[in-house]
């Protein structure tokens, strides 16, 4: 499988090959790259970046650490159905989501849309 990694602006061209029991990564540049390769073809995760509806306008959020893909949509849903009353930026909204270890936590101010 080839990959580019996202680990650092680099994006080093991985390939992920399986030999026996054991994935190697060629291309990367460094042990990020073969943690992300391997990683990626056996739990990919990802962070997720959404908004939050507040009593006083929408936040954005973010999860502290990245999660596996396919909570990503199962968790987006559920931050989407919230409506807290406020926040900071640093706020935790939610906590440990999903079981992933991960909390939701607010990176911004209010996000003002212009239309
Ligand atoms: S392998 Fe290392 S240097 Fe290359 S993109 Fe990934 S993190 Fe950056």
């Amino acid at each position: 499988m080839k990959l580019t990694c996202i680990m650092c602006p680099v994006g080093c061209q991985l390939e992920v090959t399986k030999q026996g029991k054991e994935y190697v990564v060629t291309g990367n540049n460094c042990i990020r790259g073969e943690r992300y390769g391997k990683e990626e073809v056996t739990a990919p995760k990802r962070i997720l970046t959404t908004l939050i509806q507040t009593h006083k306008g929408v936040l954005p959020v973010k999860t502290t650490s990245p999660i596996p893909k396919e909570k990503i949509m199962e968790a987006n849903r559920l931050i989407s159905k919230m409506n807290i009353a406020e926040g900071k930026s640093g706020d935790i909204v939610v906590s440990n989501i999903l079981g992933t270890g991960a909390d939701v936590v607010i990176t911004g101010d209010y996000v003002v849309y212009d239309l």
